[in-house]
């Protein structure tokens, strides 16, 4: 297989591109003299310095090289897709479960079973037949200025349609995944009269046209421009790292995690699918397995700020800072139904 992936007509287009993160591409032996028995071909939209650190960590323990190429995730599904039964990669690791649907959608993942990850993971962080694994969760919270004073019965996204609230709601355009995949979860939980409703709703109670990314809005709410926003609890977080550079924005917040008395906060998950043409597939379970022990679970979960997708595996301090919360426990492949829908509904609504 290792011929496979480094001869053959793919060098010339996978050169460059290939990232060995143990070794020498083509060596035997890793340069910390492990010897180097097989390998595993990640293609991840993550780009975090703590998961080189555990690419090479899993290579010390198995003799298995990393071997990765990174770019965004669609870019990658339609690469996948392109390279077809000659495609070198054997793990698509990606973030939001609307992102895994489209790889789903795409017919690039194979289902794989493993009785390690059926212990370790929620049923609700699987895909039902396999065909990703979540590894790390966020969840989608509501924030507000804390000098405007605390929103008064503000306990669900339900509640943000409240007159109340009118002119007082900023955040991220609809076209942004994290929105199109609450609202999907919306729809799965409530109907999707009820989405459409709440879409409505919260337009109706926008404080300026969506903009921006999370961490916009979150200032936008510190600096009182705005009073509430819904934004990633993993953009919260990082104002509460010790090397945060204004950590005085999260003093300014407060945290509320939705429905808790209902369905739960909404949590999306980073995830990974063992792909059809696998050229390593052993391998690539090994490594899932690997990435739900408890240390890399840590790595992988605190390299962005996110909750362990094992639930008995601790948050950084930064995260659990934030508050503890009952997750939604709708499963991820759910989120990824409803996306175009929630498309099509928030059009409707005219949230941009
Ligand atoms: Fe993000």
């Amino acid at each position: 297989m290792a011929k496979r992936f480094w001869g053959g007509a793919l060098t010339a287009i996978l050169a460059g591109a290939l990232a060995a993160c143990s070794g020498t591409s083509g060596d035997s032996e890793a340069s910390d003299g492990v010897e180097i028995t097989g390998e595993v071909n990640l293609y991840s939209s993550r780009h975090y310095d703590t998961d080189l650190a555990l690419y090479d960590d899993f290579t010390r323990e198995t003799g298995i090289r990393v071997n990765r190429i990174e770019a965004g995730a669609d870019a990658l599904i339609e690469r996948i897709v392109s390279e077809g039964e000659f495609s070198p990669a054997d793990l698509l690791v990606t973030v939001d479960a609307g992102r895994l649907w489209r790889a789903e959608e795409a017919g690039i993942l194979s289902a794989a079973q493993s009785d390690v990850l059926t212990e370790r993971l929620p049923e609700y962080l699987r895909h039902p037949d396999g065909l990703w694994f979540g590894l790390s969760t966020r969840a989608r919270v509501i924030i507000y200025n804390k000098a405007a004073g605390e929103p008064q019965d503000l306990a669900s996204y339900e509640d943000l349609t409240d007159a109340a609230y009118k002119g007082a709601i900023c955040v991220r355009s609809s076209s942004n995944i994290y929105n199109i995949s609450l609202l999907s979860s919306m729809i799965a939980n409530n109907g999707a009269e009820a989405a459409k409703d709440w879409a409505s709703g919260v337009v109706a109670n926008f404080a300026r046209p969506p903009q921006g990314n999370d961490s916009a809005n979150i200032e936008a709410v510190a600096s009182g421009e705005c009073r509430i926003s819904i934004v990633n609890s993993y953009y919260l977080a990082r104002y509460a790292a010790e090397d945060a550079e204004n950590p005085e924005v999260l003093e300014a917040i407060g945290v509320i995690f939705p429905n808790q008395e209902t369905t739960g906060t909404h949590i999306n998950i980073s995830g990974a699918g063992v792909l059809q043409h696998a050229p390593n597939r052993e391998n690539a379970i090994r490594f899932l397995e690997y990435l739900t022990e408890e240390s890399a679970q840590q790595y992988f979960a605190n390299g962005n700020n996110e909750y362990p997708a094992v639930l008995s595996v601790a948050a950084s301090s930064a995260v659990e800072g934030l508050g503890e919360f009952k997750p939604d426990t709708l499963n991820a492949a759910e989120i990824g139904k409803g996306q175009a829908q929630a498309v099509r509904i928030y059009d409707q609504a005219g949230w941009n």
